[in-house]
């Protein structure tokens, strides 16, 4: 597989905590939404990708915490 943005085939998986929280100051009132990833990372451009596991993605869908 290449990258999506600048098809280079130097690409790696890597472990990651990531911390989305919602958008604005009332976002700030919510909880963090945590994901531990194995981000593909482009290790020519940055292009990163990786997908939200289906239990977060509701979080972030229907903005309500677990
Ligand atoms: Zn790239």
């Amino acid at each position: 597989m290449s990258c999506k943005s600048c098809q280079s085939q130097h690409q790696r998986n890597f472990g990651a905590e990531i911390a989305i929280h919602f958008p604005g100051l009332k976002g700030l009132e919510k909880p963090l939404v945590w994901l531990f990833p194995k981000p593909l990372v482009c290790l020519d451009c940055g292009f990163t990708e990786f997908t939200v596991p289906e239990e977060e993605l509701r979080v972030l869908a229907q903005g309500t915490p677990l």
